[in-house]
């Protein structure tokens, strides 16, 4: 396959598409865009190519393939039209795998209806990603479309790290085990450190956080998953923007039978009004420091609870690991808040763990250490890039293709 070729990356959410058009062998960005608020009065599209003006449309978006087809429309009117470029595959960002998916795969329609039949799995996501892939497969049917699972690199997680210890028939019944989510991030971040730190993936101990509007941690061994924070669905773990992470199961029961909770309210309650937005009014980790710099108790708090349960996760998954080589931030607030990743793993150079106050500070955007030089386990900062990794996913479906 020559290295000119390019995928376009499709992230759909419900009322959302992220997409990048992208050079799988270089990692150069073609172009990228956001449509935004589709079904509202209010939509939006911005489309950015590098060296050129960004285009902007806004106006009502009825749906996902209007949307896409104004995104198309702008690819054509920067010189890049899709139907010509050397588009090899439409790789799409779909959440939930199930048992089914586990590698990259070509979209027929017994996968879209497997992957809708998924849907129970995962209702707030799967049907938002298939309504991205009908949409393109309508709009570029000649094009290969490539499904990447958010939940493929935990398949073949351990089985005591994968099953919840309640009754075994009830889970079998309904699907019920520690799935694991944002496994294109972890994957290609855990593969970064191997790279940046000139190691054998084989040999690393890693824990990866991955620290964005969601989050969760990763236990690595030798490149294969051990453990991971998310479970049957992405509410499980770390806290987060909107959602608490673990709480006690018993909470659920307690509001139902208070008589003010159905399942709908506890669905917002633990999605939409939990973490850092339940405990301080803000989910944006840029708006919590703020608050703390003026002093908000709630704000604190909130943090405080975030960096109680990172080291809860840190000091189970040291443990699950026998010891760790190398411990990684990734994701908005893992890349760019220097205070984190030192509260997360302050106090600990009993067990070799590190950080370099200047290098953690430091201002750089790309893939680095900052444990102090000869630390015995290294901390990183290692960018994602989840487009890049489900681009690559899909080009090399296309491969086997031929
Ligand atoms: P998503 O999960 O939506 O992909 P991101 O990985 O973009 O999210 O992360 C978004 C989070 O990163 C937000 O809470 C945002 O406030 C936080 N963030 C972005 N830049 C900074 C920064 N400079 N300092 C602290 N937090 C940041």
């Amino acid at each position: 396959m020559s290295d000119d070729q390019l995928v376009l990356v499709i992230n759909s959410g419900s009322s959302s598409i992220k997409y990048q058009l992208l050079n799988p062998a270089t990692g150069v960005v073609a172009a990228s865009g956001l449509v935004e608020r589709i079904g509202e009065p209010t939509g939006a599209i911005e489309h950015s190519v590098p060296g050129h003006d960004t285009l902007e449309h806004t106006g009502p978006i009825p749906d996902h393939k209007a949307g896409l087809r104004l995104a198309f429309d702008m690819f054509a009117e920067t010189g890049l039209d899709l139907a010509e470029a050397n588009v090899c595959a439409v790789g799409h960002r779909v959440v939930h795998g199930g048992e089914v998916f586990y590698r990259p795969t070509l979209i027929t329609d017994e996968v879209v209806d497997t992957i809708a039949k998924l849907s129970d799995l995962a209702p707030l996501h799967n049907p938002a990603n298939l309504t991205g892939i009908e949409s393109t497969r309508e709009l570029l049917p000649g094009v290969p479309q490539v499904a990447v699972f958010d939940t493929a690199f935990f398949h073949g997680l351990p089985e005591a790290a994968r099953t919840y210890a309640i009754d075994a028939k009830v889970a079998a019944a309904h699907g019920i085990r520690r799935y694991g989510f944002h496994g294109t991030s972890h994957e290609y971040v855990s593969g970064r450190v191997a790279e940046v730190l000139g190691r054998d993936p084989e040999t690393l101990r890693q824990i990866v956080f991955h620290l964005g509007n969601g989050a969760s941690a990763s236990a690595i061994r030798g490149a294969k998953p051990i453990d991971t924070s998310m479970g049957l669905t992405p509410l499980e773990g770390l806290v987060m923007g909107t959602r608490g992470g673990d709480i006690d199961p018993g909470i659920i029961g307690h509001l139902v039978r208070s008589g003010e909770y159905d399942i709908e309210r506890i669905d917002r309650l633990l999605n939409r009004n939990s973490g850092l937005k339940g405990l301080s009014g803000v989910n944006d980790f840029r708006e919590l420091t703020r608050l703390i710099d003026e002093g908000d108790a709630a704000a604190k708090l909130a943090y405080d609870v975030y960096i109680h349960r990172l080291r809860r996760y840190l000091g189970a998954y040291l443990v699950e690991l026998g010891g760790v080589d190398a411990i990684t931030f990734t994701a908005g607030v893992g890349e760019n808040s220097a205070q984190v990743r030192a509260d997360a793993l302050a106090d600990l150079s009993a067990f070799g763990i590190e950080v370099d106050p200047a290098l953690n500070t430091a201002r750089d955007r790309a893939a680095r250490r900052i444990s102090p030089p000869g630390a015995p386990v290294a901390v990183l900062v290692v960018p994602t890039n989840e487009e890049l990794a489900i681009a690559r996913g899909a080009r090399g479906v296309v491969a086997e293709l031929g």
